[in-house]
C-alpha cells in the first residue's frame, strides 16, 4: 500500500502559480481550451479527500474553515512552484507483460506497424506473454505503470484490457487491472477492449470472435462489473465499421458505455459510431472534414495520442489545430502500451502536443486535465481545482507553467496528493 504521510486536512502554501481550470463543468472547446484559470500566490485547503477552497492565500488565510480547525491542518510549503490538477490519463494498455522489442528493431530497420502485425508481431505478440501469466503476476506488472505515472503526475487513468483476447485471458487482465487499482491511491476507470485485434485462433472467421466478444465476453464482464467501458479498434487490419457496431451496441445493452480508437491510420466514416454515444474517439489522426460539425456538437471527446506517432517515428501527427478551430473538445493521453507508445509520463505527451501539433501549453494543460476528466465522464469530480472536487493535485517543480511542456523528459514532478493526501512514490503488491 502507498504510505500515508499527513492526515485529512490539508493547506497547500506558497503555491507561485495555481492552475484551477475552473469553469463551467462541460469539455473546453476553442480558444475556451487555453483558459487555464491562473492564480499567483495561491493556496489550497483540502479535506476529507476534497477541495474545501482554493485561490489567493490572502483570501485561503482567512477562510472561516481555516481559523476553526487549524490545530487539525497540516501545511505543505510549496515554495513557489506550479500546482495543477493531478493528470488525467484518459487511454492506457497497462496489461500487458513484457516491451515488444523485436518489434522494436524491425520498425528501426523499416517495417511498417501493418507490415509487422502482417507477420506475426504487433499486439498479437503479447497474446502469449499475457494468456501464459498468474493474474496476480499481471496485476504487478500494471501496478509498476501506474506507479510510473504517479511519479510523472497522473492521478487518474483508464486502463485497458486487450492482450489476452479469450474470455478467460480478458477476464484475467480486468481482473489484474481491479487488483492493481485497489493497491494504488487514485482513480482507475477499466475498460475491456477484447475488440483489439482478431485473435490467431479466430483468424478465418472473424465474426465468430465477434460474436464471442459480444455474446460471451461483454455479457460476463458486465455482470461482474469489472468495466465501465467497452473500447473497439475499429481500423483496417483490425476491426470494420459494422463489426465495430454490433460490439458498441451489445455494451450499450449490457449497460456499458463505449469508446473507440478510429482514424489513426485510415479514415473511417463516424456518423455510425456516434450513434452509440462513445465517451471518446482515440488517436483521430485522419478524421474526415465531413464528420467535424457532427464531432463538434457531440459530448464525445477527442483523444490525441502523439506518444504513438512518436514512437513509430511518423513525420504527421493529429491535427489538434483544425480539430480545435472546428469545436471538437479535445483530449490528450500517453496510450501507454508494449508495441507503440511506451511512455507512463502525461508531461511528456504535453511536449510534442506543443511542439508537433501547435497547441499551447495552456491548452495541452488544459487537454490533459479537464479534457480529459470529460474523456472519462469525470468532469464532475476532477479535472479542475475547485472546491467540492477531488483534492487530487500536481506539485510541479518549475516557476511557470510553461516549463511543463518546455523541458521535455525532464520529469519535474516533485509530490503529489491524491484524495488530500500527499504520496510517497513506493508501493508495491505486498505493502
Ligand atoms: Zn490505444
Amino acid at each position: 500500500m502507498i504510505k500515508k504521510t499527513a492526515g485529512p486536512y490539508l493547506l497547500l502554501a506558497n503555491i507561485g502559480q495555481l492552475l484551477t481550470l475552473r469553469g463551467d463543468t462541460g469539455p473546453r472547446r476553442g480558444p475556451a481550451l487555453n483558459d487555464i484559470g491562473l492564480i499567483e500566490g495561491a493556496a489550497v485547503l483540502c479535506g476529507a479527500g476534497k477541495i474545501i477552497a482554493a485561490g489567493r492565500q490572502r483570501d485561503i488565510l482567512r477562510h472561516a474553515w481555516v481559523k476553526s480547525n487549524k490545530s487539525k491542518l497540516k501545511e505543505l510549503d510549496c515554495r513557489g512552484k506550479v500546482v495543477l490538477p493531478g493528470l488525467i490519463d484518459c487511454h492506457t494498455h497497462p496489461a500487458f507483460m513484457k516491451p515488444r522489442l523485436v518489434d522494436f528493431e524491425k520498425r528501426i530497420a523499416g517495417a511498417t506497424y501493418e507490415e509487422i502485425a502482417a507477420a506475426g508481431g504487433g499486439i498479437r505478440s503479447s497474446l502469449a506473454g499475457v494468456r501464459d501469466a498468474k493474474r496476480n503476476a499481471l496485476a504487478e506488472k500494471v501496478l509498476t505503470g501506474f506507479n510510473a505515472m504517479l511519479r510523472h503526475g497522473t492521478s487518474t487513468i483508464e486502463a485497458k484490457s486487450g492482450y489476452g483476447l479469450s474470455t478467460e485471458s480478458e477476464i484475467k487482465s480486468l481482473e489484474a487491472i481491479r487488483e492493481a487499482a485497489r493497491h494504488w491511491p487514485g482513480t482507475v476507470k477499466p475498460t475491456l477492449l477484447a475488440g483489439h485485434v482478431v485473435p490467431p485462433e479466430f483468424k478465418e472467421n472473424p465474426e465468430g470472435y465477434v460474436d464471442l466478444v459480444c455474446e460471451e465476453i461483454i455479457p460476463l464482464v458486465a455482470r461482474r462489473r469489472l468495466a465501465e467501458y467497452v473500447d473497439v479498434f475499429c481500423e483496417r487490419g483490425a476491426f470494420t465499421l459494422e463489426q465495430s457496431e454490433r460490439m458498441m451496441a451489445a455494451a450499450r445493452a449490457h449497460g456499458m458505455d463505449t469508446r473507440a480508437h478510429v482514424c489513426q491510420f485510415t479514415p473511417s466514416s463516424l456518423h455510425g459510431l456516434l450513434k452509440h454515444s462513445p465517451a471518446s474517439f482515440d488517436h483521430m489522426d485522419c478524421v474526415a472534414d465531413h464528420d467535424l460539425a457532427e464531432l463538434a456538437g457531440s459530448n464525445t471527446v477527442s483523444v490525441l495520442l502523439p506518444g504513438a506517432n512518436y514512437f513509430l517515428g511518423h513525420k504527421e501527427y493529429p491535427n489538434a489545430r483544425r480539430l480545435i478551430e472546428a469545436g471538437l473538445a479535445v483530449a490528450l493521453a500517453t496510450d501507454y502500451n508494449p508495441g507503440t507508445s511506451p511512455t507512463p509520463s502525461m508531461p511528456f505527451v504535453i511536449s510534442p502536443a506543443c511542439t508537433h501539433m501547435k497547441m499551447t501549453p495552456a491548452e495541452a494543460i488544459a487537454a490533459s486535465t479537464a479534457n480529459a476528466a470529460a474523456a472519462l465522464r469525470l468532469q464532475r469530480s476532477k479535472g479542475t481545482i475547485e472546491a467540492g472536487k477531488d483534492a487530487d493535485l500536481a506539485i510541479i517543480d518549475v516557476d511557470d507553467f510553461r516549463e511543463i511542456a518546455y523541458w521535455f523528459s525532464w520529469n519535474r514532478c516533485a509530490e503529489m496528493v491524491v484524495a488530500g493526501e500527499r504520496q510517497d512514490f513506493t508501493a508495491d503488491l505486498r505493502g
